[in-house]
């Protein structure tokens, strides 16, 4: 990890160009890595020495851009994946196996929600969801003598629930297991949760960090706090001998880069999941300017929340930058310079007029994203979180009339503007 400031860690982590080499990091559009010698591929494969040879494992550039994450977290390793599904799903599968149990936030991204709550299940992993604003008594109660993992996003997309990360990373580790948030809205220029006990950062590097709505994928960065060992009966795919490895145990051969490695050299040589290095790359761009693009889509998105607020045909707002703003307390403790880009809001003719503001719409688009530079919305209820049914709705915080609002960088007089000829609508 280095000592710059964010704004220095996106330009310059992760990739430092000997003499005569590219100032630029490059693209290795290569699956494979040539060798001179077979006895060094095999060590390779054995994980006895480090190096590349298949691209499914590692890739130069792929490894740059997850070491430029690693350090705007403040991690000790991480990896890239293909989307920010699978780097959740990594996340958790790293290690939980069947007959295991983890305690969610249920203030979630739909995809994840799905991901937790049915898939996972399949395969014999249970969860429980939280409220995320629950006492620390309930959520005490949630955990069981099978659960290996705790998880929470620091702003709830589309909830906007700002995550009392403080209260879930205590009661993760008075059980003995990780605390994994997924820290894709708040972004690490606005937070990074192992300075709030995080043990596990995951993203989707897909919204923010790529900015541009051009790649999808995912990252999962490891602070190297958790330790396994002392808790080695929960955690026998880190701490006893894998098989498939000539018996390494993972603790005592990759101490703090363990989780990571086991996740790059089981998960990834498995399941396949890696990112295409020309993705890495456009990622890699938009990670440079992500300072500049968050503290602007803050700044419009707090002058787009107080504009709708004061507007007579608005319900509500939420807006965790907003003072008055039920999550603003926690925001200001987590994230003092700002959240993110995203607000939510209801109009009073509820769902209906929600679709016919969103149809009269210029420039603002309807599209599934959020998070890029341009200005978008989204009706979770009908789109994203379509196949919840209303309690489950409810308890991840979606209202059927929620307008879901990712305000870009565009200039914030004619994001009103047409936020303004649309309300005029209806
Ligand atoms: C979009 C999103 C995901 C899923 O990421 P993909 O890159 O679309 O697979 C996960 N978590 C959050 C908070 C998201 O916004």
């Amino acid at each position: 990890m280095s000592n710059y400031k964010i704004e220095t860690k996106c330009i310059q982590s992760g990739y430092e160009p000997g003499n005569g080499e590219p100032r630029v990091l490059p693209i290795y559009q290569s699956t494979t890595f040539k060798y001179n010698s077979s006895d060094q591929m095999g060590r390779l494969f054995a994980l006895e020495e480090s190096g590349y040879f298949y691209t499914r494992l590692q890739n130069p550039t792929n490894d740059a851009v997850a070491a430029k994450i690693c350090d705007l977290e403040g991690g000790v390793a991480a990896m890239l994946t293909s989307s920010g599904q699978a780097a959740n799903f990594y996340a958790i599968m790293n290690i939980c196996e069947e007959g295991d149990h983890i305690v969610c936030a249920s203030a979630l991204y739909g995809g994840t929600y799905n991901l937790y709550a049915h898939t996972i299940k399949k395969m014999g992993i249970d969860a429980t969801f939280v409220d995320p604003e629950c006492t620390t008594e309930e959520l005490n109660a949630a955990f069981k003598e099978n659960t290996k993992a705790v998880f929470g996003e620091t702003i709830a997309n589309p909830a906007l629930v700002v995550l009392d990360l403080e209260k879930f990373a205590a009661a993760a580790h008075a059980h003995g297991v990780p605390f994994i948030v997924d820290n894709t809205f708040a972004t690490p220029v606005n937070c990074r949760p192992f300075e709030w006990g995080a043990d596990i950062v995951t993203h989707s590097t897909t919204k923010y960090m790529d900015g541009h709505a051009t790649c999808v994928g995912g990252a999962i960065v490891d602070s190297g706090n958790f330790d396994w060992a002392a808790h080695a009966d929960k955690f026998p795919g880190l701490t006893t001998p894998d098989e498939t490895y000539h018996g390494i145990v993972y603790t005592e051969k990759f101490g703090k880069a363990a989780y990571i490695t086991k996740a790059t050299s089981q998960l990834m040589r498995d399941l396949g999941s890696i990112p295409s290095p020309q993705n890495s790359f456009i990622l890699n761009l938009g990670l440079e300017t992500l300072p500049l693009r968050v503290e602007r889509h803050c700044e419009n998105a707090l002058a787009a929340a107080k504009y709708l607020q004061a507007h007579e045909k608005v319900a509500w707002v939420s807006c965790p930058m907003l003072e008055g703003d039920k999550h603003y307390a926690l925001a200001k403790k987590y994230m003092p310079n700002g959240t993110c880009g995203v607000i939510t809001f209801g109009l009073k003719g509820g769902r209906e007029e929600a679709v016919r503001m969103m149809d009269s719409l210029k420039m603002i688009a309807i599209v599934t994203h959020v998070a890029d530079a341009r200005s978008c919305v989204l009706h979770p209820a009908s789109h994203t979180h379509r196949q919840m049914n209303d309690q489950e709705l409810k308890e991840a915080g979606v209202q059927p009339d929620l307008i879901r609002f990712s305000v870009g960088i565009e200039n914030i007089d004619d994001i009103i503007a047409d936020l303004s000829q649309a309300l005029e609508q209806v």
